[in-house]
């Protein structure tokens, strides 16, 4: 047994540090477990990512984030969250992946396994689980999917030059992806169910991007349905015809959920229709007593409805519930 911990919280993402942050604040020391390093999600990024969110809107624990553009950069944030956990003196224990959870009468049993594979277990009054959405993509469940040139994520351009990409999805992902290939030399195809983008595409990002189509320097589908993808093709339904473009490499920017299954496991129940755990608005407190829920994990279907900007504020909550019990 690792020890007897006030509260543990899953997952050192934003939201997670936030809450953090917060319970500090209370006069805790919670500590936070960690299957990657702080901001791991961050860290997955695109490398050249800007945020849509101004850096104050990131900001956590009330620490300032400084940055050049009013929109940071993917490695500005980096340097902000590692500094902030840093000079706080967050206790984290990074590579240790939480592997279950259990409710006892009195308090939480915490089941985790490190990068070395040794299997640790904690005791705690409190659980805050922030593990977040982006380990999970949006599978299309088409053949071929799973095929090693098909991903979920974009990370950088270069590996592209001067090859035929397919980018499958019509919001900030698939626009992004596909004005970095072009840039890079590679042929870009977009294939996207809806029929025009909608207004969660950020408008900035757009004219780049149409301005491509006109020049015929990227080809756009819309209303294509994917059917198949095979080592050198990506197959389409596309006005009621069955279409098919040349692709070395596939990119799936089809979003993320959150996953629920730990949650579950520990008895918080989610609702069929919407998709989300149970949790009470005011406290971010679940069904099962003392299990609180911070950041995107909160959400359901729509995972697109908490971000950073807004569920940085949990922990606040959170900390207030806990403090108003012990
Ligand atoms: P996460 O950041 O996903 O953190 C969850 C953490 O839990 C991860 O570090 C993960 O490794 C860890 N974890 C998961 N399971 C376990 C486990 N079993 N044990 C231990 N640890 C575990 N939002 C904005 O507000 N503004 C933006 O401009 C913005 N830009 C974005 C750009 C991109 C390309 C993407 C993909 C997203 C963007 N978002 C933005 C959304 C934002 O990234 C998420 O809302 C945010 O990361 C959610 O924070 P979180 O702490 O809830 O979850
Ligand atoms: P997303 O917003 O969830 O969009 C997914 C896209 O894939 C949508 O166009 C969706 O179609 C399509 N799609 C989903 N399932 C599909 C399926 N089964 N078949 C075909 N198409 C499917 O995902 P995202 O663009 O990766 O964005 C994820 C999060 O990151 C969002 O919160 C976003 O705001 C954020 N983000 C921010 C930035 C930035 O700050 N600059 C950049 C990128 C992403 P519909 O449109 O029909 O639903």
């Amino acid at each position: 047994m690792s020890g007897k911990e006030t509260v543990i919280i899953i997952g050192a993402g934003p939201c997670g540090l936030a809450a953090g942050l917060a319970l500090q604040e209370k006069g805790y020391d919670p500590l936070i477990i960690e299957k990657g390093n702080v901001v791991h999600t961050i860290y997955r990024y695109p490398a050249h990512q800007t945020f849509f969110s101004s850096s104050e809107k990131l900001e956590i624990g009330g620490i300032p984030f400084p940055s050049i553009e009013r929109k940071p950069k993917r490695h500005e944030a980096l340097v902000y969250y590692r500094k902030t956990a840093e000079r706080s003196k967050l206790r984290i224990h990074a590579y240790e992946e939480v592997t279950g959870v259990t409710k006892r009468e009195n308090d939480f049993l915490l089941c985790s396994k490190t990068m070395h594979g040794e299997e640790k277990e904690y005791t705690a009054c409190f659980i805050v689980m922030a593990t977040g959405y982006y380990d999970n993509p949006n599978y299309l469940g088409v053949e071929g999917e799973n095929l090693p040139h098909v991903f979920h994520y974009f990370k950088e351009s270069h590996p592209f030059f001067q090859k035929k990409v397919t980018i499958i999805g019509g919001k900030n992902s698939a626009v992004d992806a596909a004005l970095a290939l072009e840039q890079a030399g590679a042929e870009v195809t977009v294939l996207y169910r809806g029929h025009e983008f909608s207004n969660a595409v950020k408008p900035w990002i757009l004219p780049n991007f149409h301005s491509l189509v006109r020049r015929e320097l990227v080809t756009m589908r819309y209303g294509a349905e994917v059917t198949k993808i095979t080592p050198e093709r990506v197959h389409y339904q596309h006005q009621g015809k069955l279409r098919e473009v040349k692709a070395d490499f596939v990119f799936a920017m089809t979003g993320y959920h959150p996953d629920h299954s730990l949650l579950q496991r520990v008895g918080v129940q989610v609702e069929e229709e919407t998709g989300r755990p149970f949790f009470n608005k005011e406290t971010m407190e679940s069904n099962v007593e003392g299990l609180f829920i911070a950041g995107v994990i909160a959400a359901g279907n729509e995972a697109n409805e908490i971000f950073i900007e807004n569920g940085r504020f949990h922990g606040e909550q959170i900390a207030d519930a806990i403090a108003a019990r012990c």
